[in-house]
């Protein structure tokens, strides 16, 4: 399952939009942010970290 990515602007990354991910969907609904470059993502609302995963 690909988890739903977002460039800076907040736009849906996908097959029109090759933008480095700023944002990944959090499983609460919220938009977790890149917190320094390359990552984590950490959501601000439950503070989950994501790693950023190519090809998944
Ligand atoms: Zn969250």
């Amino acid at each position: 399952m690909v988890r739903e990515s977002y460039d800076q602007w907040k736009v849906p990354n996908g097959q029109f939009n090759k933008a480095m991910t700023f944002y990944v969907k959090c499983d609460c609904g919220d938009l977790a942010k890149l917190t320094v470059y390359s990552g984590p993502f950490e959501c601000p609302s439950c503070h989950k970290k994501y790693v950023q995963q190519y090809g998944k």
